[in-house]
This record gives structure tokens, C-alpha cells and sequence, in this order.
């Protein structure tokens, strides 16, 4: 009930989401009831999730941020979101995001600008904007996101929320709009690590919808909760962590800085030892990530032609009807996006882009490797700055795609990241939030929320 309230309050300034089920309202207001009578409801009973709206939903508007997919209704669930749905959680809407992921701020949206709980001038970060700003404004519980490029980790640390990116192939990707399928695994967003935690938990595992999920197994990722670790002064004895060196220099706020040395501290005091590593390839993770994202996307993105779903051009050549249907429809970026992914792609820049970009994420993905045989995880800011002004980088794509650096060569490695708030910078009023990442070895996940939740 203070969820929906708050909702229904909060909604109109923040813009969270881009479609509120009043059906799932109403089973919402009645649940308190049914968790009254005392049956089974699954260990999500009747909490209240928002959905990223790139993640499909039984009957629901799923329109990935597009216009191209305006009135869409998938007739049915992603893996992850039937598996909220059967341990109990209520799916109250749809959030906002740049249109199908490409984006930093959610302002790439078809639809509407999404505010940030912290300063309703700035913007909450992207692409998984909506799902940030309603866990941080309290209208959910906890969110479901996807990050290909640091889509759930930006948008968490620039709305001080816990954002989890799991492992690549951690959750099934099946029902989740494809928009670079080698980089996207969908995270989810918590108010603390635990309820992270607990929905990692539910959504995780092998599904025969997508066969690049694994068949990793998975362990009680909330087991944290019945270890006595807490108790004891320093529960991070022994702990290795590796300050990534080449993300707490030039071109970082000094703020952001500042909150990162003083949480490198406070791990160093619940007892673990800070050392700092070089990743020589850290820089090339960028413009790699904007090849091989754009060059996926590319693909992907061929199938939203008028015919299959969503909007169709009123034509009759049918040339024509693609063309016109996603000239209407898809918005500036995504139509950029396609044609750098179209270019690097081409016959006669294959070789000079795409697989030149292949060959550096051979590189970062080794790196991380030797990194992480020395140490157990390593950190970072999640991004170089606050959260930016509505209208500051809408611009200047370059300046927008800068602002991912910290968050990219995660998702070329296809690690698992954790991003916990660990301070404020100057700005609004109550100041801004600054996020910690920390990266561990694939399927680390375990460990991560541990060491989060002891830090938080
Ligand atoms: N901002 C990055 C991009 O525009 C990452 C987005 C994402 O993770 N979906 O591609």
C-alpha cells in the first residue's frame, strides 16, 4: 500500500515508468490479505517490481523505449520475469530507457524523460533509467534492468541504488530485445544488496529458451545472511582487492575520487588489502564497445521492419513499407547506432573495425583474467562523474558514450559487477550519489554480494 501510494504521488514528476498496470494494482492492494491468510506465496510474495520496458511481459506494453513498438503486447513472459511472477513478486509496470538500450541518460526514450529522485534536473542515468529512479524513489521494491554497457550499473550509481550486472549467460536473455547479444545479460536493482540478493536468486539458471545461458550451478546467493561474518571486526581479513589505476585519474571528478579512496578505505578497516593494478588495455574497451555493440545491434535491430510487430507504414511497395516504417519509428541514435554497426560490418572495413575490435576484446578480457588471478575482486568508480544535467549531453554523443568507460570492459569480458553506494559529490540538494563497482571472475557472484553487503 505505501509503495502504491508513493507511486501514484511521485509518478508525475519522476516519469519512471511508461505503462503502471492497474490490474497488478489492484492484486497488489489485495495481497496483504492473501499474505495474511497464511498460504505459500513464494519468497517474493506480492513484492512490487518494476520491469525494464526492453524485457517482454505477458499482455503488457513492451516497446523497448521505441515508437517502432508502440502497443506491442508480447503474448508472452521473459524467462526471468515468468520466474518473478512464480515466486510471487507483482509486476506493477514497465519502466522507462533509451530506445532498445542505446543510450546513457534515458532521454534517448520514444516516449517521455525520466527525472532523478535526487535532483529532478539531472537525469537518472541509462539506458536502464526507469528502473533506477523507481527503486530509488521507493515506487517498487526492486527492479529488473539490462546492461550490455553498464546499462544497470551508471543508472544505479547516479540514483544511489545497489545495481547488480551478473555473469554473461547468468540469466536467460530469452524475452530480453536484443540489442548487442554477446554483451546484454539482464541485472536487477535493490535498495540493498540483499534484495538483490534474493532476486538474482529467483531469475538465475540454465533455460532451454536460451542456449547461451548456463548450466552453471546455481548457489543461495543470499546465503551471506546466515554466515557470522558481521560480528566479527574484520570480516574482510584477507581480502585482496585491485584498485583499477587507470579509472581514479585525469578526466574523473575529484569528487567521485574522493568517494572511492574514502570506501577503498573502509574496506581496508572491515580488514581487506587494497593494492593498485594497471589494465593496460582499459582504454581501448570504448571504441571497441562502440564497434561491436553498433555492429550487433545492426543485425538485431533488421528485424523491427512494420511487418512482424509494431508500427507499419501505410504504403504499399514494400521497400517502401520497411523504409518508411523505420524512418517513422525508430528515433536519431538507433538509426546511428545502425549505421556505424553497418559500416564497421561492411565488406571493405570488416577487417579495420569489427575484427580489429574482436581482437581488443581478446585483449581486456585477458587482462581481467591475469588481474583477477592476483586478486579476489577489483574496483572502480562506476562512472567519472554525478549524474549530468537533463539536456547537458543530448548533444554530444561523444561526450554521452566518454561517460561509459569505467562500465564497458565488464561486459566485453562478460565479468559480474556490483555497484554500491559509497558516498555523495556537491549538487542538488541533498547532494548526488557516487557508486562503487566491483568486479569479480565469472560466476563470482556469490562472493560480490558477500563483500557488498558487508560494505554497505
Ligand atoms: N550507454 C551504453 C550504450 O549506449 C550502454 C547501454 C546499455 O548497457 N544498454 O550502448
Amino acid at each position: 500500500g505505501e509503495y502504491l501510494d508513493r507511486l501514484r504521488r511521485t509518478e508525475p514528476h519522476i516519469r519512471s515508468f511508461l505503462h503502471v498496470s492497474e490490474t497488478t494494482m489492484r492484486e497488489a492492494e489485495e495481497v496483504d490479505r492473501l499474505v495474511a491468510s497464511g498460504k505459500d506465496l513464494g519468497p517474493l510474495a506480492g513484492v512490487l517490481v518494476g520491469v525494464k520496458d526492453n524485457i517482454c511481459t505477458a499482455g503488457m506494453p513492451s516497446t523497448g523505449g521505441s515508437r517502432i513498438l508502440e502497443g506491442y503486447r508480447p503474448p508472452f513472459d521473459a524467462t526471468a520475469v515468468r520466474k518473478l511472477k512464480e515466486a510471487g513478486a507483482i509486476v506493477i509496470g514497465k519502466t522507462n530507457m533509451d530506445e532498445f538500450g542505446m543510450g546513457s541518460t534515458t532521454e534517448g526514450s520514444g516516449f517521455q524523460v525520466t527525472a532523478n529522485p535526487w535532483d529532478i534536473s539531472r537525469v537518472p542515468g541509462g539506458s536502464s533509467g526507469g528502473s533506477a529512479a523507481a527503486v530509488s524513489a521507493k515506487q517498487c521494491v526492486v527492479s529488473l534492468g539490462s546492461d550490455t554497457g553498464g546499462s544497470v550499473r551508471q543508472p544505479a550509481s547516479f540514483c544511489g541504488v545497489v545495481g547488480l550486472k551478473p555473469t554473461y549467460g547468468r540469466v536467460s536473455r530469452f524475452g530480453l530485445m536484443a540489442y548487442a547479444s554477446s554483451l546484454d545479460v539482464i541485472g536487477c536493482f535493490g535498495a540493498s544488496v540483499i534484495d538483490s540478493a534474493i532476486v538474482l536468486n529467483v531469475v538465475s539458471g540454465h533455460d532451454r529458451f536460451d542456449s547461451t545461458s548456463s548450466t552453471h550451478e546455481v548457489p543461495d546467493y543470499a546465503s551471506f545472511l546466515m554466515s557470522t561474518d558481521h560480528f566479527e571486526s574484520t570480516p574482510l581479513k584477507g581480502l585482496k582487492v585491485g584498485m583499477i589505476r587507470e579509472t581514479i585519474g585525469d578526466g574523473v571528478d575529484v569528487g567521485v575520487i574522493s568517494s572511492i579512496k574514502a570506501a577503498a578505505l573502509h574496506l581496508e578497516e572491515l580488514g581487506a588489502t587494497i593494492t593498485e593494478v594497471s589494465l593496460p588495455s582499459f582504454s581501448l574497451g570504448l571504441p571497441a564497445y562502440y564497434v561491436l555493440a553498433s555492429s550487433e545491434a545492426s543485425s538485431n535491430l533488421s528485424r523491427y521492419d512494420g511487418v512482424r510487430y509494431g508500427n507499419r507504414a501505410t504504403v504499399d511497395e514494400l521497400n517502401s513499407l520497411y523504409g518508411d516504417s523505420r524512418a517513422d519509428g525508430l528515433g536519431p541514435e538507433v538509426k546511428m547506432r545502425i549505421l556505424m554497426g553497418t559500416y564497421a560490418l561492411s565488406a571493405g572495413y570488416y577487417d579495420a573495425y569489427y575484427k580489429r575490435a574482436q581482437q581488443v576484446r581478446t585483449l581486456i578480457r585477458k587482462s581481467f583474467k591475469d588481474a583477477l588471478e592476483k586478486m579476489d575482486i577489483l574496483v572502480s568508480p562506476a562512472v567519472p562523474s554525478p549524474a549530468y544535467k537533463i539536456g547537458e549531453k543530448v548533444n554530444d554523443p561523444l561526450a554521452m558514450y566518454a561517460g561509459d568507460i569505467m562500465t564497458v570492459n565488464v561486459n566485453l569480458a562478460g565479468l559480474p559487477a556490483l555497484v554500491v553506494p559509497c558516498g555523495f559529490v556537491e549538487g542538488g540538494s541533498a547532494g548526488l550519489p557516487v557508486g562503487l563497482q566491483m568486479i569479480g571472475s565469472s560466476f563470482s557472484e556469490e562472493k560480490l554480494l558477500r563483500i557488498g553487503h558487508i560494505f554497505e
